[in-house]
This record gives structure tokens, sequence and C-alpha cells, in this order.
């Protein structure tokens, strides 16, 4: 099977916060690659910079946040662009934001302004990003209404955000994010604010768009069941590190970070252990204004070595077949 064109390589990113309390390394020198039409998962718990790691390759970093090393190239017609060095405000990124790389929020609300119709935020979207006359971008977004299976898209269109049910909203902001047939779409948390029916029905649809256009895409989440579903591959964060990133089949069969082991765990329908109980990681994640020495880890792990693992910070080691750890478990001799 030939291997399909890289699409996305983020190289070293770290983006950091700056405020009284000190620096935030929200994301401390992550790197990964997205090849076309691939579902990355990206997970861990909530602070380990997994948000922050899609809010820095679309620039919308919130003010006190910075880039302040990596790369972050976007591949298109063979010709790389590197999104760190483009203005944030600028033309270039504005266009390729919701145009080759588009993103869902987990609350709809925030996609939407309140006081428009989805029809014409909708179109507005198309005809910032391609040629076309309002008739034909509102032919297109009822098409993409449709194409997400919301009901009667000819009346829904002109309905107000406010008077569609969560679901409903759901899809229309997946119909905005995809009406411009981006390249990658970034969801964070896409079903968490939704019940689980909804929720069921939205994993189902974004797989089978993903698979209809070729899409490539990268979804952050807590929840491994929501990555299991949808990813070809998985990286896990922890404290700003990527501490595991491997194909899902593998990271779910054979997970090697204790981190990764101990996720697994607390979710035994996922792990090995169907039958027993929920066992949770011990301990909670340290502030990130007091990030633990050595290995951001160290302050939890069951596999703690002392004076190795609390001194010195692990390196990334390649186990092959595109898995990858940071952990002193593993390193050779
Ligand atoms: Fe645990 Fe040490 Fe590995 Fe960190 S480096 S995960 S503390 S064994």
């Amino acid at each position: 099977m030939t291997q399909a064109p890289l699409l996305l390589s983020v190289d070293n990113l770290a983006t950091h916060f700056f405020s009284q309390e000190g620096i935030l390394e929200a994301v401390d020198g992550v790197s990964f690659d997205i090849y076309a039409g691939e579902g990355l998962g990206i997970a861990g718990e909530s602070g380990c910079g997994k948000s922050v790691t899609a809010q820095s390759i679309l620039r919308i970093v919130p003010k006190n946040g910075k880039i302040v090393t990596g790369e972050i190239s976007l591949i298109q017609n063979g010709e790389s662009v590197d999104l760190v060095q483009l203005d944030d405000r600028g033309q270039e990124i504005r266009q390729i934001r919701g145009g080759e790389i588009a993103m869902v929020f987990q609350e709809p609300m925030a996609a939407f302004s309140m006081v428009y119709t989805i029809g014409n935020q909708i179109t507005e979207v198309i005809r910032l990003h391609q040629e076309c006359s309002p008739s034909e971008a509102r032919e297109r977004a009822v098409e993409m209404l449709r194409r997400v299976g919301m009901p009667q898209p000819e009346q829904t269109i002109d309905a107000y955000p406010f008077a569609l049910s969560g679901g409903m909203r759901q899809r229309a902001m997946i119909a905005m994010a995809l009406s411009c047939h981006p390249a990658l779409l970034i969801a964070d948390e896409p079903t968490t604010a939704v019940d689980v029916t909804i929720q069921a029905q939205v994993l189902e649809l974004m797989k089978d768009l993903q698979r209809d256009m070729g899409m490539a895409l990268i979804v952050i989440t807590h929840d491994l069941a929501v990555i299991s579903e949808l990813c070809d591959r998985v990286m896990i964060m922890y404290l700003g590190k990527d501490v595991e990133s491997a194909p899902a089949d593998v990271i779910f069969r054979d997970p090697k970070h204790p981190y990764t082991v101990g996720l697994l765990r607390s979710v035994p329908e996922l792990g090995e252990g169907h039958s027993q109980e929920l066992d949770p990681i011990s301990g909670s994640v340290p502030s990130p204004y007091r990030r633990p020495t050595g290995c951001p880890f160290h302050t939890r792990c069951p596999d703690f070595i002392p004076d190795v693992c609390d001194v010195h910070m692990p390196p990334q080691i390649e186990l092959g077949a595109g898995h990858r750890v940071r952990c002193h478990l593993y390193v050779q001799d």
C-alpha cells in the first residue's frame, strides 16, 4: 500500500503562556506528522496541552500565549508553508483557517454568532474561500447541511443557532467547517457537550465524511473511546509533552508508557481488564506552574526509578513501526 502524502508536520512545537503567576509551558516540544486522509487522536487529561496544540496550528493561541519554538509545516500542492512564520491576523493564515484547515469546537455556540442565521454564516465562509455568487453559495450550504443529515435543509438554513437543538447545532457547525472541503479538520472534544445518542450519531457522521471527502482529521479528546472510533494513530500528552505515539491498534493492544497504561486501565472496556474494577491513575496532575523535575509523570508513576526519573527528562525512544515513547524504562544501553 502506498503511503498517502504528508499534509502537516509539527516539529518540536513549544507554546508558552506568560502571566503574573509565571510561565506556563502548555506545549513543550511536541512533534507529529499527519498524512492526507488520516485520523490522528490527541488524548490526555485536561491541561495536558492538547487544545493549545490545535490553537497553535490554527494560530489562534490566546493573547498571553506565544509559540516560542518549533515549526508547523503545511504542505499544499507540493509547497511547504511554516504556519509559525505567518502573521496570525494576516490574509494568508485567514485563507488557510476555514479553507485548508477547519475546526469544530466542543460548544457549537462558540462557532456561531447568535444574531445571524446559520445560512448567513455558512455562506459567508463559502464566499470568503471560494469564488461564487450568493445564490451558488446558498445552494452549496444547503447541500452541505443535507450531507450532515440536517432535516429539511432548505428551511433550516434560515434558522438562528439558538432555535436549533444541541445535536442540530453540532451538525450545523460541522457543515460550516466542511463547507470549503478542508484537507484537515481539527475536532476539539467534538462530542463532549451532547448526550450519548447524539454522540454516536456525530461520531458516525464524522467517520463517513472523513472517508467520503478524503479529509485528514485531528481529534482532541480525553475520551479514548472516541479515538478508537475515529483514529488511525494516537498521540498521548501529559503536562505539555507527547509521552507516547503509535498506531491506534498498537496503543490499545500494547501501551508502553506507564501513563498510557494507566489511562487505558481507567477505561476497562478499552483496556485489557474487561472484568476489572475501574482503576484510575493515582494522584492528580501537578500544577503546570510547578512542573516536576525530570519526567513530568514521576509524581504519579508506579514504575518510578529514584534518582533517574525525578532528575532526567526521558528522551524520545523509537520502538519501531511508528511507535515512540518518552520513558526511562525503554532507554537502551
Ligand atoms: Fe515513570 Fe520514569 Fe517512565 Fe516517567 S520515565 S513514566 S517516571 S518510569
